[in-house]
């Protein structure tokens, strides 16, 4: 089941919703947990959707933006 991450345009909090595509697509989800508005925006950032690759892997990618020294 992919994961979706929303964040609140009126609190601000980013939460993350697992959701069936077809629940998704009947736009459950989209409510923040934290203040319940449904003012959420879809955020496409890179999410662990678990499609059967290795989990956890012992070597950390940090040639692909570790993030320190991003000008
Ligand atoms: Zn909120």
């Amino acid at each position: 089941m992919p994961s979706y991450e929303f964040t609140c345009h009126d609190c601000g909090a980013p939460y993350e919703a697992r959701l069936s595509m077809s629940a998704y697509a009947a736009g459950e989800g989209r409510r923040c947990p934290a203040c319940n508005s449904t003012n959420v925006e879809r955020q496409f950032t890179a999410v662990s959707v678990l499609t059967g690759g290795r989990s956890g892997s012992g070597a950390s990618s940090s040639r692909c933006g570790g993030g320190s020294g991003f000008t």
